[in-house]
């Protein structure tokens, strides 16, 4: 029935047309020959009643409807739709988006009280939605008594009112203890205003604590160790600074703290060992720093920690007790798998007097830093004075003069003979050694610079220059008859670490027109250990060039023995340590003793290194040693002096050399 919608007026009328007509009958009844004319009469009163109270009116779109909401006439005729079909389209669209949902969706049936639940409810619930009950009690039973009775109230609120509502509810179940679900619903009503269903949504609640402090961590925190990140610190030091740019009297230290050769712990251990160093360092100074200070990790094996507010602006009354707690317990041997490892940390301290920004306490903690890791303070405390700053600023200078002095070819190249003691003395070949040729300074040695170019890089360019200066010369040589002649080129762990470098020294060789055979290189342990496989593939490539590679200061290392093995070397080199005191403390003799050993057994060739005495000499030859090199026979010579000693040394009678005649003369 439609008698009260917009065409109210309408109707009536027309039931009154029904009431008229009905009046009228009792008298057409009365005229006996006329006894059935009262049935169109009867048809018509049919008729009226029937589009009174169930036709339905077309509606004009012109005319205003509820709400006074004009709907303007459309313009064209759309074209006829398959209704049927975009019924089934519409389904599956919406079929879709509860499935893509999150949220789990619910009707209500008001007239059955039914509930439907949609599949993502019975995930929700843990529950099957084959056999979940079409009622609210599925859901009654896991949530806590008070809130079901809010949801409730609100339900029957929203049904009188026919509006909405949302409410939370905490799940009982002991698992899910903090778990809570976000109820909402809307009631949905006929023409006559009265509430046919209810359709509503159930989310799992975000809990905003718990989003801020993931956020956080993202953020903030250091994934690896948990202690703050360096982008917190700079903020924290930021804050620091500013206090203290309106309180004079704020005191605050940072201290930056380095572990030393951490490289090497990742190298000859493994990465997992090296990440558990880095987690026990930063649990450490989380329980050493006091409450209000702030740890974080600023770099690979870099931490710092703002120390708050320090009370006295002597050092020696609470800071310097406090920093030396601090590294005196940080630094304490690790247990890992039962044995303990024994770490060394340098620790630098800027307290914020004189310095009143960011940068230049950060400048002043690294320079100190990096200042004690070069001299005896490695593994020590220092507090930062000016004068470091200056010397990091030499070295900045530094830097940029090496980078010029490779464009401007400045870096020459020293030969130091290496000579065969069993053989009449006779010349092998020479280690090239860089000098670098400063127009104001003169020769600068490679322990000035060479650390710095390895730090910056720029040992790559230059080592790419020095190979192919030494390449070139020995070439030069060769083609004067010297053709045994071996040239030992030094390569840093950098160099190795370049992708091309395979190709690079393959191009310089053919540039060069070198027999590779006439090539050494030489790497220290610590270069050969950082990333083994590779420069084991590195190795191998040079080796089968033709190529020979000598382990430097060999022993002076971190490494086990067996890598040896596993490596394609051909030379070892024993470092001048242990050559220094051969002749006069015998667990030095017994050292070199077993160097020599052990290039013995690995049938290597073995080279003493920074031989200077005649009794360090007659050691090494009594021991079985053949090759050396040393100030003994010669220093680092200039090309020049270099040809001039090749002359001397290189076509030398074998046998009844000056050597061996002394030292026959000594066992005599
Ligand atoms: P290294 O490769 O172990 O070179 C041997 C060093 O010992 C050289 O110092 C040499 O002059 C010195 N030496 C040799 N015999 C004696 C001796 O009897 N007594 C004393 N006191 N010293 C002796 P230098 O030339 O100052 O080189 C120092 C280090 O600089 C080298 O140690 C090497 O690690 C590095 N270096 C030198 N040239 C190069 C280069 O071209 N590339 C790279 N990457 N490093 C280089
Ligand atoms: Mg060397
Ligand atoms: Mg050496």
């Amino acid at each position: 029935m439609r008698l009260f919608d917009e065409h109210v007026v309408l109707r009536f009328a027309l039931l009154l047309a029904c009431f008229l007509f009905a009046e009228s009958i009792p008298d057409i009844l009365n005229f006996a020959d006329r006894t059935y004319s009262f049935v169109p009469y009867f048809l018509a009163i049919v008729f009226l009643a029937y589009v009174a109270l169930f036709y339905k009116f077309p509606v004009s779109y012109s005319k205003k409807i509820r709400n006074d909401v004009e709907i303007p006439e459309p313009k064209a005729v759309e074209p006829i739709r398959d209704l049927k079909k975009d019924l089934i389209e519409k389904d599956e669209l919406f079929q879709m988006m509860i499935d893509v949902s999150s949220d789990g969706f619910w009707t209500f049936d008001v007239a059955t009280g039914k509930v439907y639940w949609s599949n993502r409810i019975a995930k929700m619930l843990d529950a099957d939605v084959t056999t979940l009950e079409d009622s609210f009690d599925p859901l009654k039973k896991r949530v806590i008594e008070s809130d079901w009775e809010a949801f409730r109230e609100q339900l029957n609120a929203a049904l009188q009112t026919s509006g909405t509502f949302s409410c939370v509810l905490t799940l009982l179940d002991a698992t899910k203890k903090d778990a809570k679900l976000v109820i909402s619903g809307r009631v949905q009503s006929n023409g006559m205003g009265r509430p046919i269903r209810v359709i509503g949504s159930l989310a799992e609640a975000v809990d905003r604590k718990s989003i801020e402090r993931d956020n956080y961590k993202y953020v903030y925190q250091d994934a690896l160790t948990g202690v703050n990140n360096r982008k917190y610190f700079l903020e924290k030091l930021k804050s620091d600074v500013d206090i203290a740019a309106k309180r004079p009297d704020y005191v605050f230290a940072v201290a930056l703290l380095d572990i030393d050769s951490f490289g090497a712990i990742n190298v000859s251990y493994s990465i997992n060992i090296g990440d558990n160093v880095l987690r026990t360092v930063a649990d450490r100074l989380k329980s050493l720093a006091r409450p209000d200070d702030c740890v974080a990790r600023i770099g690979p094996d870099v931490f710092a920690i703002i120390l708050h507010n320090i009370q006295s602006r002597d050092p020696n009354d609470d800071l310097i007790p406090l920093v030396r707690n601090i590294h005196n317990k940080v630094k304490s041997p690790i247990a890992l798998d039962g044995k303990d490892l024994y770490i060394s940390v340098s620790m630098s301290i800027v307290v914020n007097q004189d310095v009143d920004c960011v940068e230049d306490i950060l400048a002043n903690a690294n320079a100190s830093l990096r200042d004690m890791k070069k001299g005896i303070n490695h593994g020590g405390i220092q507090f930062f004075s000016g004068g470091i700053r200056e010397k990091a600023m030499k070295l900045y200078k530094l830097e940029f003069e090496i980078r010029r002095a490779i464009q401007a070819q400045e870096f020459m190249l020293m030969y130091q003979p290496i000579v065969d003691i069993r053989a009449g003395n006779r010349i092998v070949g020479f280690e090239a050694l860089v000098r670098w040729n400063q127009s104001e300074r003169g020769i600068i040695s490679p322990a000035e610079f060479i650390p710095i170019a390895e730090e910056t890089g720029l040992i790559v360019p230059m080592g790419a220059l020095i190979l192919r200066m030494a390449c070139k010369q020995t070439k030069q040589w060769v083609d004067m008859g010297f053709t045994d002649i071996q040239v030992a080129v030094n390569f840093s762990a950098k160099q190795f670490s370049v992708d091309s470098m395979v190709d690079d020294v393959r191009r310089v060789l053919a540039e060069t027109n070198l027999n590779p055979r006439n090539l050494k290189l030489e790497i220290t342990e610590y270069t050969a250990m950082c990333e083994a496989d590779k420069t084991i593939e590195i190795m191998r490539a040079l080796s089968n060039m033709g190529i020979q590679i000598s382990i430097d200061d060999f022993g002076t290392g971190y490494s086990s023995l067996s890598y040896l093995k596993r490596y394609p070397v051909h030379t070892l080199k024993m470092d001048k340590y242990f050559v220094d005191h051969v002749a006069d403390n015998e667990e030095d003799a017994s050292f070199a003793r077993m160097v020599i050993g052990i290039a013995k057994s690995l049938n290597l060739d073995l080279i003493a290194e920074g031989v200077e005495t005649k009794e360090q000499l007659e050691f090494l030859y009594r021991e079985g040693c053949r090759l050396i090199q040393g100030f003994y026979f010669s220093k680092p010579l200039n090309a020049d002096m270099a040809l001039e000693y090749m002359k001397a040394h290189y076509n030398v009678p074998t046998q009844g050399s000056t050597f061996e005649t002394e030292q026959n003369a000594v066992k005599a």
